[in-house]
């Protein structure tokens, strides 16, 4: 007996020093996830939709975005500087800069892990240099707080561990890509000054945390480590919320307690998504990570009555979280940037923050995770074809906050986040860093392995270079013009010869899809909604291709949203469409525009139009008679038909200050 564990051990041992541990969240050795993470740079893009969107990220967002943050107009590195005492004055910016300066050396490390630029390598030894004498000796860090004569841990809304968990993530991906410590140190000096502070969990700091990406923070750190009191630490962050009594208090302004932070209901009890969209998907997001570790059930449960509240009853079309910039929680609290409650989905006034939908993204990445189901991934696509990729421009210099899904100008006031048109910088910057450093990661997504075989998560030209969890080799190669065609062809280069499986998502929407393995039916369902999963003795130059048939689709919601009643939206495979002013005759209004319902829509790739895209183009009805006051006699309308183009959601507002919309009213002849 003792020598079987001897060799169980070793062979474990020879396992774990092959498997991956540079994945963008590193689950391979997290016992309860079932498909872990390829690591960095694993997989590059090659042509087509993401492989030019990743170059327009690598060439133009990501130094774009590091000009703004280390200049002038972002401030963010001079906050360091500052607080390091290389310069004079106060930190400028919001009190979250820190964390979005973080994310953007987050998405600068994705490119590296392409690229191998060692000029950034370089510049990010400075900078991680300047990071490192900003902080206190104790290891405390966060800038705004320590320049502008504010006492720690004074306010919640200071987001001080909002700051920790990006600098604890970005260092962990730094330390994975380059293999360095620098970074690293920093942030376990920082980890270990937080655990002294919230290790003891006093009743005063309990509200503290609530943009909570130290959750995900501390899990990596725990992962690259192995040091168990961040997971420990984690946990307690988790355990804190909804720990004392929903009341005003010292440290919390009384429009942040209760359901906007997560914080009436202990997450473990919680039936619903509540309060605040982004605070609610990252504590979602943290506490799956913790669920990886400790397979805690009661936590799992919890999460998925959450998702399946989101997913049925609070998300968009798009993929979208947040329907609401003001409101009230069903438990009377006041929320902000917040979910609403069920099929509330106002369309105009939807606030949608960019982080909000990222998140959905990086909630679903990590459910895909541990429960190796395909739904999450289609999600995850969802948010990326739609709600992510509208937040920049198709030069990729100016952001969007917010994210309706209509605009009409005039009814409606700006705040500093929600806009007509994109902005070139919002004094609020947290939005494009996390929309970019998301695009440069796009890759790390694409695929999972199995415990004997890959997942083939996301479709898009590409080639993956990497190890099975048993340590052998696997290259294959995938050619695709999705999402623009659904002919997608991926190519055994190299693998083992024992048996493994390939599992092939299906999306829910490509119903009557088709798998061929070397040019003959693969012999497998491919059933919309999950994982085709084929298992056999594989050997170079093995095809499957995969044909997902992209059909036009009017899409109507659950008679219960009343904002889309008699509406309807059109998408094409993981693509929604909307209709922008610039494609209807000169002062249309969006109102105006109806759908007829027995419209016929054709495809139209244009490699030169906003970036390279598939249009539709049809007609629409402009209803032409005007009438005033807030209720009026109804008269049959006068309409007026006109030939037009329906561009991508994702793709409006780059031809100028403009009106669009999703969801169009239905015209029934
Ligand atoms: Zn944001």
């Amino acid at each position: 007996m003792k020598l079987m564990t001897t060799i169980i051990c070793s062979t474990l041992m020879i396992s774990l020093s092959h498997a991956q541990q540079r994945g963008i969240v590193n689950n391979t050795d997290s016992p309860h996830a079932i498909l872990k993470s390829i690591d960095i740079g694993d997989c590059q893009w090659t042509d087509g939709f993401w492989a030019d969107k990743y170059q327009l990220c690598e060439e133009v967002m990501v130094p774009h975005m590091g000009t703004l943050l280390k200049g002038d107009i972002g401030h963010a590195y001079n906050n360091f500087k500052i607080a390091a005492g290389l310069k004079k004055g106060r930190a400028k910016g919001m009190w979250w800069h820190d964390g979005d300066f973080y994310k953007w050396m987050e998405s600068a490390m994705y490119v590296y892990a392409n690229s191998k630029d060692d000029k950034i390598i370089e510049e990010f030894d400075e900078i991680i240099d300047v990071i490192g004498k900003a902080q206190a000796d104790d290891g405390y860090l966060s800038t705004p707080v320590m320049t502008r004569g504010v006492k720690r841990w004074s306010k919640v809304t200071h987001h001080e561990l909002y700051n920790s968990g990006h600098l604890l993530t970005s260092a962990c991906i730094h330390h994975r890509v380059t293999g360095k410590t620098n970074f690293l140190a920093i942030a376990i000096k920082h980890a270990d000054y937080l655990y002294s502070v919230f290790k003891p969990q006093k009743e005063e700091l309990a509200r503290f945390g609530f943009n909570p990406s130290q959750i995900m923070g501390l899990a990596e750190l725990y992962r690259t480590t192995k040091d168990k009191k961040y997971l420990e630490l984690a946990e307690i962050f988790i355990n804190m919320r909804g720990s004392v009594p929903v009341k005003e208090h010292p440290t919390v302004p009384y429009f942040f307690i209760g359901d906007q932070c997560q914080m009436r209901t202990p997450l473990r009890k919680e039936t619903k998504a509540v309060g605040h969209a982004v605070l609610g998907m990252y504590l979602y997001s943290g506490a799956a990570d913790v669920c990886a570790e400790t397979g805690e059930k009661a936590l799992m449960d919890a999460l998925d009555r959450i998702w399946s509240d989101v997913v049925s009853k609070k998300m968009y079309i798009t993929g979208a979280l947040g329907q609401v910039h003001h409101g009230a929680s069903g438990r009377y609290d006041m929320v902000h940037e917040a979910f609403q409650e069920d099929y509330m989905m106002p369309n105009a006034t939807a606030y949608n923050e960019t982080c909000g939908n990222v998140a959905n993204a990086m909630f679903n990445w990590r459910m895909l995770g541990l429960k190796g189901e395909s739904k999450y991934a289609d999600i995850m696509e969802l948010v990326l074809y739609n709600s992510a990729l509208v937040g920049i421009s198709d030069d990729g210099t100016h952001y969007f906050y917010a994210n309706p899904l209509r605009m009409n100008h005039g009814t409606r006031d700006y705040s500093d986040t929600e806009s007509a048109a994109r902005e070139s910088y919002i004094e609020c910057f947290c939005c494009p860093p996390n929309l970019v450093r998301t695009i440069a990661k796009v890759s790390g997504w694409a695929y999972s392995l199995s415990s004997n075989g890959v997942a083939v998560n996301l479709y898009g030209g590409n080639r993956l270079d990497t190890k099975l969890l048993d340590g052998s080799k696997i290259q294959l190669t995938q050619d695709t013009r999705y999402p623009w065609d659904g002919a997608v062809k991926i190519t055994m280069q190299e693998c083992k010869e024992a048996p493994f499986e390939m599992m092939v998502r299906i999306p829910a929407w490509a119903q009557g899809s088709k798998i061929r393995l070397n040019g003959k039916e693969a012999g497998v369902e491919a059933k919309p909604g999950t994982y085709a999963t084929i298992e056999r003795k594989w050997k170079k130059g093995d095809v499957v291709a995969l044909d997902m048939p992209m059909d036009i689709t009017l899409v109507e919601g659950h008679p219960r949203i009343e904002e889309v009643r008699n509406q309807a939206a059109i998408t094409r495979g993981p693509v929604v469409y909307c209709i922008e002013t610039p494609d209807l005759p000169d002062n249309t209004g969006i109102l105006d525009v109806y759908l007829p319902a027995d419209v016929k829509l054709k495809a139209h790739y244009r490699q030169q139009f906003l970036g390279g895209l598939t249009t539709l183009s049809g007609n629409v009805l402009l209803r032409s008679d005007k009438k005033e006051g807030m209720y009026r006699t109804m008269t049959k309308p006068e309409w007026k038909t006109v030939d037009t183009t329906f561009i991508p959601y994702y793709a409006w507002c780059n031809r100028g200050q403009s009106e669009m919309t999703v969801w169009m009213p239905i015209v029934w002849e």
